[in-house]
Order: C-alpha cells, then structure tokens, then sequence
C-alpha cells in the first residue's frame, strides 16, 4: 500500500533515471513517488561498467553529459550517501590511424564547449596507464571524466529520497496511466492507483512496451553486454580505459570491472525486425561489433511483452527484473585478453560475471521529451549505454521540465517527434 495516494509526481522505474528524477524533484519541492517492478536498480542501473565520460560522446549530448558531471562532483555530500564518484579522466586508446584521426577531431570540436580533451603519447601515456602494454602509442584523455560505482549509486539516491519522506515503492508494476480529457491523471498499479498530474515515464528498456500500451510507438531495441569482475589485485590503475580488446574501470573494493571493448550480443526477438530499417544506419556502422543471436530470447520477449502489456499480475515474477544469461566465452576471452593486453598476473581470478540488457534508440542518443498525445507525461529514456554517466544530468533537466514545461539546456536533439519527422536518425558518438 501507498503511504500517499495523492502527490504531485509519480516516477516509472527506479533506475538512475527514475531516481535522480525525483531527487531533484524533491529539491524543487515537489512530492514524489517512485514505482520501480522489480527492485531499485536492479536493471542496467546496477550492472554497467561505471564509465562517468564525456569522452567521445555525440555532440548532441555532450552538453547533457557535461552538466552531469557537475551534478556528480557534489553528489555525495547532497545526498549524505557514498555513490563512490571521483574524477579520474578516461582514456581510450586509438588501434589505428584513421581512428587516432577522428579523435584528434573530436577533441577540436569540444573545445568550442569548453571542454578539455586531447591525445596523449609517450610518457604520458606511459603515467597514465602504467600496467598496458607498449603496443599501442597513443590516446585520448578526457582529464575532468569521472567513475563512480554501479552498485552504490542509485541505490543511494533512492536511500536519500526515503530519508527526506519521499517514497520509493518496490515490488510494484505500473499498469497504465489515468487519463482525463487528455490529461494524466495518476497512474493504475498492482498495489492501487496513486494521483498525479505528472508521470515520468523512465522505464529503460521497458518504455517502448509501456508507449505502446498508449498507442504510440517508441523505436527502441536492447544489446546484451557481459560484464566480469575481478580478484583484488595491485593493478595500479586509476582511469577507467578503453581498449578495443577490452574496456576495464578500477572498482572501490580493489578488483576491476571489465568488458570486451568491442563485442557486443544483440538477441533476436520481435522488436529486432519491427525496428530492422529504423536501425539498419546504427547497425551498418557498427557491424563488426554486433554479434547477432537466435536463441530463446526470442521467445522470452514476446512472453515478456505480453505480461507486461497485458497486465497479467499471476506472471509479474517472470519479468520483475531483467537478468541476462552473461556470454561466458566472450568474458574468458576478454579476461586473457586483458591479462595480455596489461601487465596484470596470468592466473588473474574471475571473481563473478554478469549481463545487462542496454536499451538503445537508432541515433544512440536519449529521448526527453513531453508527450503531446498525454499531457503531463514525461518520457526519459532509451539511455542508449550512457545512462549511468549522464543520468543525474538528465534527471535534473527532466525534473526542470516537470516544473517549467521548458529547460535551459536546449531538449530538442532528444525529441520523441525525430522518429516521425525523418525515418533514418543516425548515431554520431565517437566511441
Ligand atoms: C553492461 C552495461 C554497461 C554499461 N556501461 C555504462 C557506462 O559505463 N557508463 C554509462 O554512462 N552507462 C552505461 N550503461 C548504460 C546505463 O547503465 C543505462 O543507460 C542506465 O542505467 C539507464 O538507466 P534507466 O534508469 O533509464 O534504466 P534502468 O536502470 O534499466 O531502470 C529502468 C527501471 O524501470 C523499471 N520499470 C520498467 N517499467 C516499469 C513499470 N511499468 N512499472 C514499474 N517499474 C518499471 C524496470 O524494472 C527498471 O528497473 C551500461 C549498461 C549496461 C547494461
């Protein structure tokens, strides 16, 4: 049951995006409920890498991800909980010339926002990533990224929203929105209804479901990408780094995070072939990376869909939380990869592995955007694999919005409205 069956603002999901909503919701003023399905983070939320980066972001979104670095530098202390954030740089290394090209580029360019990035060589390099292995000479360095951890961050959000007397509902679907000439009204649940005259609809990789239950339609597909963990050992790095064999970032309790730089798993279900031509841009140019699955989460989606749609309440333990079966040969591979790639020990221990599903939209940048056909609703999602970084970024612009019905911080490259005014949006990101 609610503790509050009034409040001006209900918040879908309790990722980062859901949580920082209603954090700075709350800082406005507003009261606030989060309905996360499952459990708070219990999605991509928790299970990403941890990257905080600018770093070759698509200039659309850099500066999104540039005011949410400043929202990170005093996270801490405004929530009163660790999240584990610190500046440390990122650095991703360029595995030939035509990319050490684009890079340069790409560090021209955000110069004109006022962003310090640039290729670094020699002993630089060498200081900066004292355990890689010589055989590549040269990078890019992003001095003012960061890092934080997955597993403290949106958890702590939600912890600092209870103490302030905001609610934060696990174990609870939203089945549907209440609508009123046209107007949110309050959403419909598994635990009841709840008022409101604004929903944010920050679902991940559930929104296009949820649109669709209203009529419209979301572009919107997922990656499935395997993460492992390691011993704690002294590797002596500080800066996460981005290799194509593989990308690894230190964590709190001493070990590393990392993932193939490069392979990624796309499991094929319905939305894959109702999308294919929206993504056929996004999948040409990152072919070699995709690697392409039939196998039963074909199946799983459309089951997943329907209880989801549907509302069939006797079979929400099935899709309470996504959870991956993680690919265990591409994260063994990745593991010797690195061990060669790093000066790290040969029998270096796999300590756990896990897989996330990253939801993505064609152009792999966000949607924020008000939703014309519902007044009142908010969409923040299809993060496309930069959420964790730019999350408390967006949840402070979306909160913005729910207040002003306008931003600062020009929304337009993240409109719902793209997909309908032109068929192919294409992904501009460097990395
Ligand atoms: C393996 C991996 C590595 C990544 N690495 C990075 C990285 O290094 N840096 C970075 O910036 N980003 C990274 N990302 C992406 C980042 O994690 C996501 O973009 C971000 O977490 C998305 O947050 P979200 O809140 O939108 O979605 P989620 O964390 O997925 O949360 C959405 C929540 O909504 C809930 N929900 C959906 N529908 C309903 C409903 N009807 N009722 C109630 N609840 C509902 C779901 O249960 C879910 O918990 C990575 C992702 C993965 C999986």
């Amino acid at each position: 049951m609610f503790e509050r069956k009034h409040v001006d603002t209900v918040v879908i999901g309790g990722g980062i995006i859901g949580c920082a909503t209603a954090w700075y919701l709350h800082k406005r003023g507003f009261s606030v409920t989060v309905i996360e399905k499952g459990r708070v983070a219990g999605e991509q939320s928790s299970r990403n890498w941890g990257f905080v980066r600018q770093q070759g972001r698509d200039l659309r979104e850099l500066p999104l991800i540039m005011k949410s670095l400043e929202n990170w530098r005093g996270i801490d202390e405004a929530l009163g909980e660790p999240t584990g954030f610190v500046t440390c740089g990122n650095l991703a290394v360029a595995p030939n010339e035509k990319k050490l090209a684009a890079m340069r580029g790409w560090a021209r360019d955000v110069a004109d926002f006022g962003l310090e990035s640039r290729v670094v060589t020699g002993a630089e390099l060498e200081a900066l990533s004292p355990a890689m292995a010589r055989s590549y000479s040269a990078a890019l360095y992003t001095p003012s990224d960061g890092r934080a951890e997955p597993s403290l961050a949106t958890q702590g959000i939600a912890t600092a929203l209870k103490k302030v007397g905001q609610e934060v509902v696990e174990q609870c679907m939203v089945e549907d929105l209440l609508l009123e000439s046209g107007k949110v009204a309050g959403v419909v649940t598994e635990m009841g209804e709840i008022r409101c005259s604004k929903v944010v609809m920050a679902g991940g990789a559930w929104s296009g479901q949820f649109l669709r239950k209203l009529g419209l339609s979301l572009p919107q597909s997922d990656l499935r990408v395997t993460v492992g963990r390691t011993e704690a050992f002294a590797h002596g790095i500080e800066t996460p780094t981005w290799l194509p064999a593989v990308a690894l970032r230190p964590r709190q309790d001493g070990g590393l995070s990392f993932a193939s730089g490069s392979i990624m798993d796309h499991d094929l279900n319905i939305d894959s072939f109702r999308y294919l031509g929206r993504f056929l841009p996004n999948f040409l140019m990152n072919s070699s990376s995709l690697k392409l699955n039939l196998n039963n989460r074909f199946m799983e989606q459309r089951r997943h869909a329907r209880i989801y749609r549907t509302a069939q309440r006797d079979s929400y333990q099935a899709i309470r939380t996504l959870d991956p079966t993680p690919n265990h040969s591409l994260i063994e591979q990745t593991r010797n990869a690195m061990v060669k790639a790093f000066d790290f020990p040969e029998n270096l221990a796999l300590e756990e592995t896990w897989a996330g599903r990253i939801d993505v939209m064609p152009d792999a940048i966000p949607v924020i955007d008000q939703v014309p056909q519902a007044k009142g609703l908010i969409l923040a999602t299809g993060m496309s694999g930069h959420g964790f970084g730019i999350g408390l970024g967006v949840g402070d612009v979306v909160a913005e919005l729910v207040d002003r019905g306008t931003t600062e911080l020009d929304l337009r490259p993240f409109s719902l409205s793209r997909f309908s005014e032109r068929y192919f949006v294409t992904p501009k990101n460097l990395l």
